[in-house]
């Protein structure tokens, strides 16, 4: 049908994949992203961070955004660099805006071959919410309203159809706006432009993943399949280590085990030679 011809066209060239990172795991989660799928999407991805880092800079080929938004976890923060995502992907003309973070591994395989499912002509909304129900917030001290939203943590796609659709209430900067007129999260904001306001249902893709699962659930034979994971770490808690079960590099040396999966999926690379059989 002409429907399938079409959705077989759109290749890896056709998204624009955006990571939101920041100055504080420049060492820590950047350096694994760039060594591994980065490698794959390099002209398609790009960093929206809020320091300047020649080297960075280099090893990406320019790719690094300084967005100059607050360094910090805060919604307010986090929503001023969303709000840079969504405006240079309006600029960039490409028919797919895919978010991820930076402690998501993006199988970038997999993320093509789904959204080749997809018509972006038409409204999509694809992720992955971070609990099976809505969310609530107050609006405007009226009323009391639900809305499910993908998880940030797990990356979502949205279709340039629907992006566009969104442009007069987040185009610019008003994005931000959205974000403290509920005074939530990116992730929740864009869920509420898209489900609340545009009328617009989150399709669930259980490709996407993030650290609210247990990674290890995932099965080896399975891996292939998914479209990103989670890595969860804090210092000095051990047992709250969540991360990909797969074989490889010892965890020491690969804690996120992003560079395990790497080679899982892409043993080709110069770097998988260096795990001991
Ligand atoms: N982040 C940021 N500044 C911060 C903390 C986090 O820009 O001070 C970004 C981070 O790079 C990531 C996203 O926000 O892409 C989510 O952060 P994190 O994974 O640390 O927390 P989570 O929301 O998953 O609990
Ligand atoms: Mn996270």
């Amino acid at each position: 049908s002409l429907e399938d011809s079409v959705n077989k066209n759109i290749t890896l060239e056709d998204i624009f994949i955006s990571v939101k990172t920041s100055r504080h795991y420049q060492t820590s989660r950047l350096p694994v992203i760039l060594k591994t799928w980065f490698q794959l999407a390099k002209e398609q991805t790009w960093f929206f961070t809020d320091v300047d880092n020649p080297l960075h800079q280099n090893q990406t080929n320019g790719h690094m955004i300084n967005t100059h938004c607050p360094s910090y976890h805060q919604p307010k923060h986090l929503c001023c660099k969303t709000s840079m995502e969504y405006d240079h992907f309006l600029d960039s003309g490409k028919k797919w805006f895919c978010h991820f973070d930076d402690d998501n591994y993006v199988n970038i395989p997999r993320l093509v071959a789904v959204l080749q499912r997809y018509d972006h002509r038409l409204d999509w909304y694809l992720g992955r919410q971070s609990v099976n129900r809505p969310v609530y917030v107050n609006y405007q001290k009226k009323k009391i309203l639900y809305f499910r939203f993908g998880t940030g943590g797990a990356g979502y796609c949205i279709s340039r159809s629907l992006a566009l659709k969104m442009s007069p209430i987040a185009s610019g900067g008003r994005f931000m706006s959205v974000c403290e007129g509920i005074r939530m999260p990116d992730d929740v904001a864009i869920g509420f432009i898209i489900e609340q306001l545009l009328k617009v249902n989150i399709t669930e893709v259980p490709e996407f993943h993030s650290h609210l699962e247990q990674m290890k659930l995932l099965p080896l034979n399975k891996l292939r399949d998914q479209i990103s994971f989670g890595f969860f770490w804090k210092k000095n808690y051990k047992d709250t280590i969540n991360a990909v079960n797969v074989p490889g590099f010892n965890a020491r040396y690969d804690p996120t085990r992003f560079l395990s999966l790497h080679c899982f999926l892409f043993p080709y690379f110069q770097f998988c030679k260096l795990i001991r059989r």
